[in-house]
Formats: structure tokens, C-alpha cells, sequence
């Protein structure tokens, strides 16, 4: 069977672990955790970044870091993981969904500015399948009406827009290393504070609500509970597992997109004919090739590619379902506007099999069970 994720594993994960068990160091914000913070600030020059527990809990802190109050309103699309809906809903606040851009997925930034009521306070971007949203319109609309950004930049860790990394131009970015993302770490993920007007309150709201990281660095001489907070810390074993990967980043990066562009290339002929139709990357864009997806001309073509590669032993996945569709969306949110495109192209996509060090001869076996599926139809 050839998997539709395999978790990547570049080899030196068991030695940084074993290395955290030996030292004693097993707890959050150890010498891993450190170091993998630290990598993520130089490489992609944010400001700060801290490893969380989960990507949910990255959108977590960056929700309630941006103040919420009952009653406020956040936009975002509807064309999401939970996830991303669940931070505004744990503040309180109401979800006002938006519709997607039929090209990449992502939020039509079109549609933002005709939502905006005296409620809103916060736009959440979603960068799926770790193509950026059109960050430049999204950032001059949010400072017009003063409104925050949280980037969930879950899938695009290594992807840029104008060459800034994802997660860096927000207010706040977060990224997810669940196994199923590009970096890993079986569980969790990182905020990033773009602002360091935040940094003191995204500490204390990740340490239990204490001023602990200021008592290690020596800047108070004991440590209290001075606001609210909870655990954010993943394990130092986690961060480990991480680290190895973040040494092997770019091979891993290349690795993926030498995948996603065999399969586009492959693919041209099929969108040329008006078979299928590709992921479409703005040229502001660089991604990650976190994901590749193809759309088929209906639901009911999707049904029949999914088990017809099933049946030769391929797992493909359709993703999304509409989160106003679902029962919590109705209960804590709207779509305003109109669904033009989520429903209807959220329908047709299908994703195929990418992961890290993906075997050539299944990758050639993907190849040709696709070509053949639409040369029957
Ligand atoms: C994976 C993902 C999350 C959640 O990350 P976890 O680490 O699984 O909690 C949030 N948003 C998006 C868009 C994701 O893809």
C-alpha cells in the first residue's frame, strides 16, 4: 500500500533524544527547545518564536494574546482545519467566515473588507498547502481598520511571500510539527511574536502565567503567577526529534518539491486537455510543497479516482469540509457573503501521496495510476 503520509525521519532523531534522556533534560525549554527557537528567529528572521505543544495550541496563544472580549468577531475562511476556529471560539469570540479564491485556496482577500463590522477584531489567514494569502492586501486592510493578523502557517514552514517567511509577517504567526506537516515532532508546534510588545505576555501566558522565563535570565530575583496562563512547553524529547530535522531542513524541502514538480509536470497534459485542473503557485509565492492536490471535474469523478487508486493499493484524500457546514460552525459562526467557491471547488480536490524520501517507484506508480484513471474517462 502506498501511504498517503509517512512521517519524515532523517536518522540522527534517536541519537538527540537519547542525548535528552542521558542529561537528565526531558522537561519543556531545554537545550533542544532552545535551539530549535533560536533556528527558526536567524533562518526566518522573526522576531521570537517558542515551540508549543500543537499548531491548535500555537493558534491558542496567539488568539488570546490578541485580547479578546465576548461578542468580538474574527475573520476567517471556512475552508479551514478546526483548529484555526477553535482558538477565537476558546476567547469567546464569534467566527465570521469568508470565502476562498478558487486558485490557491486561500482566503479571498477581496472579500475581507465588506465583512468587517464595529465587532471585528481579528483576521486569521490560512496559508493552504503552504502557498501564501496576498499578505500585502490582508496587512493594509487590517492596519486601515486597526485589526490584528494571526498567520496559521501550520503547513508553511520553509515557504515565503515576497521572500518573508511565512509566520514573520503578521502579528502573530504559528506553525503545527504534527507528523503529518513538513518538520515533525509526533506532536507540536511554535508561536511566533512579530512584536516584541507581546513577548513578555506570551511568555508568562505559556508559563502558567508566571514570570519564570524572567527569573532565568536573572531579570527578577524569584518567580510569581502574575497573570493568566497555561502549558505551552512541549518536552524537550519532542524537541529533539525536531532539531534533527531542522538540521536536514533544506534536504528536506528539496526533497519534497523534486516530488511536486514531477507530479505537475506529469500532470500538464491532463489541464491542458481540461481533465483536471493544478495548484497554481503566485509568483510572489515560493511554497514548501507541503501538499499536492489535483481538481477533477466533479464530487462524483473525486469519489471514483479515490477508490479507483485505492483499488491499486494508493491512499489519496479529499480534505476540508467547509467548516460552516459543519454542526460547530453553525453554532459559532456565520459565512458572510457569499459561498461562491469554497463548497464547490472544496468538492473536487483531491490529494495525492508526498511525503519525505518518497520511493522513486511508488512515486512512478502514482504517476501512471493517475494517467490511466483519466484515460478511461
Ligand atoms: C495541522 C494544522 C493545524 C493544527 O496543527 P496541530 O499541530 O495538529 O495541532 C492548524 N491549522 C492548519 C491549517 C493545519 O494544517
Amino acid at each position: 500500500m502506498i501511504q498517503f503520509n509517512v512521517p519524515p525521519f532523517v536518522g540522527q532523531e534517536t541519537e538527540y533524544m537519547k542525548e535528552a534522556i542521558d542529561n537528565h533534560k526531558i522537561c519543556g525549554d531545554g537545550p533542544f527547545t532552545k535551539k530549535c527557537n533560536q533556528w527558526f528567529e536567524e533562518r526566518f528572521q522573526a522576531q521570537k518564536v517558542m515551540l508549543t505543544t500543537s499548531g491548535s495550541t500555537a493558534l491558542d496563544m496567539a488568539l488570546m494574546l490578541c485580547d479578546l472580549k465576548p461578542g468580538d468577531e474574527v475573520i476567517l475562511p471556512s475552508y479551514t482545519f478546526s483548529s484555526t476556529a477553535n482558538a477565537p471560539v476558546l476567547c469567546g469570540a464569534s467566527l465570521v467566515f469568508v470565502d476562498i479564491r478558487p486558485d490557491t485556496m486561500n482566503i479571498d482577500e477581496q472579500k475581507i473588507e465588506a465583512v468587517i463590522t464595529d465587532k471585528t477584531r481579528v483576521i486569521i489567514a490560512v496559508h493552504y498547502a503552504g502557498v501564501a494569502c496576498e499578505m500585502d492586501t490582508i496587512m493594509e486592510i487590517a492596519r486601515k481598520h486597526n485589526l490584528l493578523v494571526v498567520e496559521d502557517a501550520a503547513q508553511g514552514v520553509m515557504s515565503t511571500y515576497k521572500g518573508k517567511a511565512l509566520g514573520t509577517i503578521g502579528d502573530f504567526g504559528c506553525y503545527s510539527f504534527h507528523e503529518t506537516k513538513n518538520y515533525s515532532m509526533g506532536e507540536g508546534g511554535a508561536v511566533v511574536i512579530n512584536d516584541s510588545a507581546y513577548n513578555e505576555k506570551a511568555e508568562i501566558l505559556r508559563e502558567k502565567g508566571t514570570n519564570r522565563a524572567k527569573f532565568f535570565r536573572g531579570q527578577v530575583d524569584k518567580y510569581t503567577w502574575v497573570d493568566f496562563g497555561d502549558s505551552y512547553l512541549p518536552s524537550d524529547l519532542n524537541a529533539a526529534y525536531l532539531w534533527a530535522q531542522l538540521e536536514h531542513a533544506d534536504d528536506i524541502n528539496a526533497n519534497r518539491l523534486s516530488v511536486w514538480n514531477r507530479y505537475y509536470q506529469e500532470f500538464m497534459p491532463l489541464q491542458d486537455a481540461g481533465k483536471i485542473q493544478l495548484p497554481v503557485i503566485p509568483s510572489d509565492c515560493e511554497h514548501n510543497a507541503h501538499m499536492f492536490y489535483i481538481k477533477c471535474g466533479s464530487l462524483k469523478e473525486r469519489s471514483d479516482f479515490i477508490s479507483f487508486m485505492k483499488k491499486n493499493d494508493i491512499l489519496c484524500t479529499f480534505h476540508y469540509v467547509p467548516l460552516h457546514s459543519a454542526p460547530a460552525g453553525q453554532k459559532f459562526g456565520r459565512f458572510s457573503g457569499v459561498d461562491e467557491h469554497t463548497t464547490s471547488e472544496s468538492d473536487r480536490l483531491v490529494r495525492l501521496p508526498l511525503y519525505y524520501n518518497m520511493d522513486a517507484a511508488d512515486l512512478d506508480k502514482v504517476v501512471a495510476k493517475v494517467k490511466e484513471f483519466y484515460a478511461s474517462i
